[in-house]
């Protein structure tokens, strides 16, 4: 049988307590593991005796490896491409910011340099959104609680993380368990991310939406909504017919009012699809009555796997302008980062990397200051 990871916390947890040996090593183990990647797990010290060949016979301090690493050549993405124990692949983005660049309210902004951890839940995804390279592949398998944290150990390795978002391969909320047990281990000991640096992304999986506030309050809520009707979510996003828009913002509703927090609308802008004036308009009165963030997300190119074309940035900039101005709501347009690397939102795909990187001019991002809010 194959060894488990060490930071899947309910299978460590379950054996520790089999064996009768006290829980409070677990995140012991962890801040060992994390500090000393080329360490063994008998190298861990001051344990007691009876957790030492358990760890052995069951556990490895890590089932995943990074394959490759490839930065954007501003260096402000980093693209880690990680094989997982059974041979699949995934990938996860660091996203670097220096928070003091800009102003806010006319004074220069306070912070510094933080960065922004893209995490995959899955290996591949079967929601089959057609602008995504990653739906492009179908469900491969799941990943466990820890090959997920696992994303996390390595990226801390190479950068201090503050924020993570589920943004990445796979559709999180249909690997709901896995996800959830994931992000309480992230927020405990030796992590200690807070809930609201952390950010779950999701089509609209109604069911879940509807206990994620109780599982993991504080937690931040993104929407991929992509589009104002049914129809057009449908033709965009094949999931959309399984969860209605009408139930979808119902649910939304019932979420806002127990967890009184803003959620962030995702919304992909795709020339003639949804990126019309009258789409902004339906949009802005889907969401008036919502506290919401929205962010219009310029498309990435996906070669010849799908037929959309970027909006114009004219287009971009009415459709925000209406949202703003007729229907004040918050408006964001995200800035593109790591396309060089195929790192950009909906680009993430299993492919071994190209060793040439192409050129691509500035890569900004504003996806923290979204998501941390
Ligand atoms: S956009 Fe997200 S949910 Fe849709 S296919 Fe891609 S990974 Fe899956």
């Amino acid at each position: 049988m194959a060894l488990r990871s060490v930071f899947d916390e309910g299978v460590i947890r379950s054996e520790f307590e089999k064996a009768g040996i006290d829980t409070q090593f677990i995140p012991l183990i962890w801040k060992y593991v994390l500090q000393n990647p080329n360490r063994e797990l008998d190298e861990v010290p001051s344990l007691p005796s009876a957790a030492y060949p358990l760890l052995r016979s069951k556990f490895r301090s890590s089932t995943s490896t990074i394959n490759s690493i490839v930065e954007s050549n501003d260096n402000v993405t980093t693209k880690l491409l990680i094989r997982l124990q059974n041979g699949a692949f995934i990938e996860a983005v660091i996203m670097r910011y220096d928070t003091r660049l800009g102003t806010y309210g006319g004074k220069p902004r306070p912070g510094g340099l933080r960065s922004t951890l893209c995490i995959s839940s899955q290996v591949g995804c079967k929601m089959g959104c057609k602008f995504c390279a990653t739906g492009s592949m179908g469900l491969k398998s799941n990943l466990s609680s820890g090959e997920i944290v696992e994303q996390l150990v390595h990226a801390c390795r190479l950068s201090h993380i503050r924020n993570v978002v589920f943004m990445g391969m796979g559709e999180p909320l249909n690997n709901y368990i896995a996800v959830v047990e994931a992000i309480r281990t992230m927020t405990g000991f030796p992590f200690q991310l807070s809930p609201k640096k952390i950010t779950v992304s999701t089509v609209g999986i109604i069911h879940a939406i509807n206990k994620l506030h109780s599982d993991l309050p504080n937690v931040n809520l993104a929407v991929s909504l992509h589009a104002p009707v049914q129809d057009i979510r449908c033709q965009i996003m094949p999931a959309a017919r399984a969860f209605p828009l009408e139930r979808l913002m119902d649910t939304l509703k019932n979420y806002q009012k127990n967890s009184q927090q803003k959620i962030f609308i995702e919304y992909i802008m795709l020339n003639g699809v949804n990126d019309e004036e009258k789409h902004a308009h339906q949009l802005g009165k889907l969401l008036e009555t919502f506290q919401v963030v929205v962010n219009l997300i310029p498309f990435n190119p996906i070669g010849s796997l799908s037929p959309f074309k970027s909006s114009n940035e004219q287009a971009v900039k009415s459709f925000q302008k209406i949202l703003r101005g007729t229907y004040g709501i918050r408006t964001t347009i995200r800035k593109q980062m790591g396309q060089d690397i195929s790192g950009a939102c909906g680009q993430l795909v299993v492919n071994l990397p190209d060793k040439e990187l192409i050129r691509s001019s500035g890569l900004t991002t504003d996806i923290e200051d979204l998501c941390a809010g």
